[in-house]
């Protein structure tokens, strides 16, 4: 008999903005005059996505793989550190149904950078774009987003695993 399992998580990210610095969101490097300041590539989206999965399947958080005091880790791409998460996902016999995120920045327009994001997200999560939603928002020109002093991401995943088990 075969019982599918599914399982969701959901995951959150935070950076600071500075000038001159580069822009990379979801992958895709954006122009601006502003990018994160981070240990990494700072990819909000992406740093919330790795969140999410490793939620979904019980296994901590992005700090506890992929801590900032291991030189490994440092100015490493997201998508690396994501593509690690995948094998753990892959290897647990998961695979993901859908992925659904929100992006809150002030500045640039992100809605014409979505469709390039959701096609690099498809590609290293290994799933088609029709399973990827991309949100994005601004600040209303308050707080820590619309003053452009930073942006923030959430993703939500929905992952399953089909267990057969013998004998049934
Ligand atoms: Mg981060």
């Amino acid at each position: 008999m075969n019982t599918l399992m599914m399982r969701i998580g959901t995951g959150s990210d935070t950076h600071r903005l500075r000038p001159g610095l580069p822009l990379v969101i979801g992958g895709v490097t954006i122009r601006h005059s502003k990018g994160f300041q981070a240990h990494s590539d700072g990819d909000i989206l992406i740093h919330a996505i790795i969140d999410a999965l490793l939620g979904a399947m019980g296994k901590g958080d992005i700090g506890t793989h992929f801590p900032d005091t291991n030189p490994r880790w440092k100015n490493v791409k997201s998508t690396v550190m994501m593509q690690a998460v995948m094998s753990l996902l892959h290897h647990a016999g998961f695979s993901i149904v859908n992925l659904d995120c929100t992006i809150h920045a002030q500045r640039p327009k992100l809605a014409p950078h979505i469709p390039h994001m959701v096609d690099i997200l498809a590609g290293h999560l290994k799933i088609s774009p029709q399973q990827i939603n991309i949100k994005a928002k601004t600040g209303e020109q308050i707080g820590f987003i619309g003053r452009e002093e930073g942006m923030h991401a959430q993703a939500t995943v929905l992952i399953h695993q089909e267990k057969t088990h013998p004998g049934n």
